[in-house]
């Protein structure tokens, strides 16, 4: 089946016992055990497993080409379960660009409990290969990166990688149906579903996907059922319905980014544009071999640094100014005050996320903003 195809069909069945062609949302805690004891009907407890959660994993492999997955409250739950899955002492790659909160919970919460964690620019293939140790059993790519666009060369470094013994997981949040991270060799897929999957900033959620059902997966699986940072059965019912227009959403993001990315290219008081779509940018052509499009985020810098961005974001009318990304309205960051202090995002850069309005209102919008 083909991408749009699956998004709509995988994990939706007609419900058998009432014909319902959009599935219940199942709200038990418990389920019934057989008179022999058993659960021949697959459930026992919710924490363990439910039919909205079953119906999302099977949904989001499948989309993703993966054996299994695993569904968490939200991302961040889910990126925890890979690292708690390694194990004191070992080592782990992290891309230098990837997103602050993933590199705030590695910083603060892995290094004390023991992982071994060096933060490297993976769109450097010798800076990656010299960051290898005999004990490093996992590289975290994000790409393209949060917020500067960063595009990484998957195929690349999960061969690097994979030659000295690690696995390599993809937070493709930015770029799901976009870009096949198991195709080109990742081992594991993060999404934090909250964003593009849900798709109108109604839902958190996040999902670690497999490529195969190994031992590493049984204790992300172990963490999900014995740690409990489960999502519930309406957020899963949330983000497998978004899940059914995600391709043609992603497609009308990315047409609308693009034009914008182009729109702001040409203005004067912009110095810089991070869009992998425009052929200045420096991981252009990477991002055309392994990306279908381009995406719906981008950043640009306005000239004269903090308080001209910040004037900027408070003239938009259209664009929210919030933080988040992947909804069907339009948002605008000032990324480093909402980093905060470490934070390395420059101070006259602001974050896009582009929505599904008419890219014409937008550029409008814009144009004003930027007098
Ligand atoms: N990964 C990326 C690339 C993100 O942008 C985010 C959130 O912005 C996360 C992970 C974390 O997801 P959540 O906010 O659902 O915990």
């Amino acid at each position: 089946m083909k991408i749009e195809t699956l998004a709509i069909h995988a994990g939706h069945t007609v419900d058998p016992a009432t014909g319902a062609v959009s599935a219940p949302i199942h709200l038990s805690t418990t389920f019934e055990r057989d008179a022999d004891g058993t659960y021949s009907r697959g459930f026992m407890y919710a924490r363990n497993n439910n039919p909205n959660r079953q119906a999302l994993e099977h949904g989001i492999s499948a989309l993703e080409g993966g054996a299994a997955a695993a569904a968490f409250a939200s991302g961040t739950g889910a990126s925890m379960s890979i690292f708690q899955a390694l194990a004191p002492g070992d080592h782990a790659l992290a891309h230098v660009d990837a997103y602050y909160g993933t590199t705030r919970l590695l910083r603060e919460i892995f290094r004390r409990w023991g992982l071994d964690i060096s933060f490297v620019d993976m769109s450097d293939l010798s800076a990656v290969a010299k960051a290898l140790r005999s004990t490093t059993k996992l590289a975290w790519i994000e790409t393209p990166s949060n917020p500067s666009l960063k595009i990484v060369d998957l195929a690349a470094v999960a061969k690097i990688v994979r030659e000295a013994g690690g696995i390599c997981v993809c937070d493709n949040t930015w770029a799901p149906t976009l870009q096949r991270p198991f195709d080109l060799g990742a081992d594991l897929i993060l999404h934090s579903t909250t964003k593009y999957f849900g798709g109108h900033c109604d839902v958190l959620g996040g999902i670690v996907v497999a490529k195969n059902e190994n031992g590493l997966f049984q204790r992300i699986r172990s963490i999900q059922y014995e740690g409990g940072a489960v999502p519930s059965p309406f957020d899963c019912w949330l983000i497998l319905r978004g899940m059914r227009t995600l391709p043609w959403r992603m497609r009308a993001h990315s047409e609308n980014a693009m034009r914008i990315a182009d729109f702001l290219s040409r203005q004067r008081k912009v110095s810089q544009v991070h869009y992998p779509g425009l052929k200045s940018h420096p991981g252009h052509e990477i991002a055309a071999k392994q990306m279908s499009m381009f995406g719906g985020m981008l950043s640009f810098e306005v000239k004269d640094g903090r308080q001209a961005a910040m004037s900027v974001a408070a003239k938009t009318k259209i664009f929210t100014r919030a933080t988040s990304l992947g909804g069907v309205e339009s948002l605008i960051e000032h990324r480093a005050s909402i980093e905060g202090p470490g934070t390395t995002s420059p101070e006259g850069l602001l974050r896009l996320s582009i929505g599904l309005e008419n890219a014409d209102d937008l550029i409008e919008d814009l144009d004003q903003a930027l007098g």
